[in-house]
């Protein structure tokens, strides 16, 4: 089905694209090997929204993941990095890893819906949310109802027990 390979030595490059229902690589039981996550958020108005969905996950899984975050415009020694394309509908998740850990994670969230608007922060929180359930190592997608984890998110879905289940087997 899914075929990872272009190995760059150790290093292996997965995608996930929000609106996409297939081609996802289930590269299984990949983590980041300590806690807490700096994030980078460079200043934008953006940003609290983002920080608020990464935190959203942290107490959802009640510390099992933590962030601190790095506000500069560039913080090379970040794990997780953002960026924002204001004319892109998709959004997408991508990562390096090595030995079954992350080594870093970019965050692209397209600020566009469907319609052309600029994307309200209705929309934007649980789709930030779902990137992120997908930065800390939640592969693939889910169809409980209005998880935030479904492979396309609306407005007031949320982070449901099967993602919180499967974040705390990740990190015990
Ligand atoms: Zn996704």
């Amino acid at each position: 089905m899914c075929k990872l390979s272009k190995y760059i030595k150790n290093t292996i490059i997965v995608f996930f694209t929000i609106f996409t229902f297939t081609g996802i690589c289930h590269a299984q039981n990949l983590k980041w090997q300590k806690m807490p996550l700096l994030v980078c958020l460079p200043p934008n108005a953006n940003t609290p929204i983002m920080k608020e969905a990464f935190t959203n996950w942290q107490k959802a899984t009640k510390d099992k993941v933590s962030f601190v975050f790095l506000t500069a415009n560039s913080c090379p020694d970040a794990q997780i990095t953002v960026s924002y394309t204001a004319n892109k509908t998709k959004s997408k998740t991508t990562f390096i890893y090595s030995r079954g850990y992350f080594q870093k994670s970019h965050i692209e969230i397209g600020l566009l819906t469907k319609d052309g608007k600029q994307a309200e922060k209705s929309v934007l929180l649980p789709l930030m949310m779902h990137e992120a359930g997908h930065a800390i190592g939640i592969i693939g997608h889910t169809n409980t109802p209005s998880s935030v984890m479904q492979a396309t998110v609306k407005s007031g879905y949320y982070i449901t027990e099967d993602s919180i289940r499967q974040i705390n087997n990740l990190y015990r």
